[in-house]
């Protein structure tokens, strides 16, 4: 509203948000179209599912007629019954959140006090580096070896006694590589100290880490953002220890998920393989880009459901050109740790990988 700036005092902001990156949104399709006059933008820039949530989601929502009131309690017990059928984990250690994002906040909030430390393996999603700064805590930053695996001694030498937490992205975001479990037991086992996994990606791979979640210091975080298709919905999930997820629930909002989004979740593992299928397509289509790319770029290996590459053309001017030819994808150059030349595209469905192929030939 106009005329109610200006009145009143100022407010004090906690000192230190001078630190913490505002978050930049990536273009929309729509903004692309209109700033460029295009008639079609395909986006992949995100990492989402090109497919589109099952059809049985589409059916859940005509039907949802509870708008008026709060989630209860039962539906989120339900869901996380269905998700221990599904990852074969106990019911009891599965907590639910808004996205894994909204999980990982969680997880700072029970953890992290100020000038506590925070261990990065970089580079990776960059959230984890924001949450520090939120927090008032120190990321410290481990480069990745020459394939982007996490430097083992590189870690150990890291972890101090004000380290809280090490985490680790597998697949990672934005390389696209797995971690090796054992590596992954081994700081478990050396160190008291939080390891949080996060596996957004885990059903686009082979390898997933969830025989280390009985560890009592370690998380795994998993999401119905991308493989599932409800990124929209903002709802993911968690296991951890029973005394872990006490703490966790005293942290959490009250209702952190709506009803809509649980349901849309209970759907969306209803249909199993329609999520099954887009991941066979995705896979296929990801071995097809990757070896075209290899054609034209330095390309690395993926088990997630975009690609990594560096090019001869700075990303920042890459992605420029390639966006006025209609196609968004990632610049990773300013992530922690990634050259001035690093991009990610998200694997999209034939058609639009083939788009962006052609838009790379004419920039490159
Ligand atoms: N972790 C990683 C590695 C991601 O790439 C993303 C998605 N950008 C997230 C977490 C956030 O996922 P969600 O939608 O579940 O919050």
């Amino acid at each position: 509203m106009e005329g109610t700036e200006g009145g009143g005092k100022k407010v004090r902001l906690r000192e230190h948000l001078k630190n913490v990156p505002e978050y930049v949104p990536g273009k929309s399709v729509d903004e692309v179209m209109r700033l460029y006059g295009l008639k079609r933008v395909v986006k992949l820039a995100s990492n989402e599912n090109p497919y589109g949530a099952s059809p049985k989601v589409r059916e859940v929502l005509a039907n949802f007629d509870g708008f008026h009131v709060y989630p209860s309690p039962g539906e989120m017990e339900e869901l996380a019954e269905r998700i221990s059928d599904y990852l074969g984990v106990e019911k009891e250690r599965i907590v639910l959140g808004a996205g894994i994002d909204g999980i990982l906040e969680n997880v700072f909030k029970m953890l992290v006090d100020p000038l506590d430390e925070v261990v990065i393996p970089v580079p990776s999603f960059p959230y984890y580096h924001t949450l520090s700064a939120i927090m008032n805590a120190r990321d410290v930053r481990v480069r990745r070896r020459e394939n982007f695996e996490i430097d083992l001694e590189g870690v150990r030498r890291s972890i101090s006694d004000r380290t809280k937490m090490v985490v680790v992205c597998s697949p990672n975001n934005p390389t696209g590589n797995v971690e090796d479990p054992e590596v992954v037991r081994e700081i478990a086992e050396s160190f008291d100290v939080l390891v949080f996994v996060d596996e957004a990606y885990a059903e686009f791979s082979n390898t997933d880490m969830l025989d280390l979640s009985d560890y009592e210091n370690v998380v795994i975080a998993r999401t119905f953002s991308k493989a599932f298709g409800l990124a929209n919905l903002r709802i993911g999930y968690a296991v951890m220890s029973s005394e872990l997820k006490r703490a966790y629930m005293k942290v959490s909002t009250p209702f952190p998920v709506s009803s809509v989004a649980i349901r849309c979740a209970m759907a969306a593992l209803d249909d199993i393989d329609h999520m099954r299928r887009c991941v066979e397509r995705i896979r296929e289509e990801r071995e097809r880009l990757y070896s075209e790319l290899g054609r034209r770029v330095k390309v690395y290996p993926s088990e997630a459901n975009f690609l990594f590459f560096e090019s001869n053309v700075r990303a920042s001017e890459l992605v420029e050109e390639l966006m006025k030819r209609g196609v968004i994808v990632r610049d990773c150059s300013r992530f922690v740790g990634c050259s001035p030349f690093a991009v990610r595209v998200s694997v999209g469905r034939r058609e639009e990988n083939d788009l962006f192929l052609s838009a790379l030939d004419e920039v490159l």
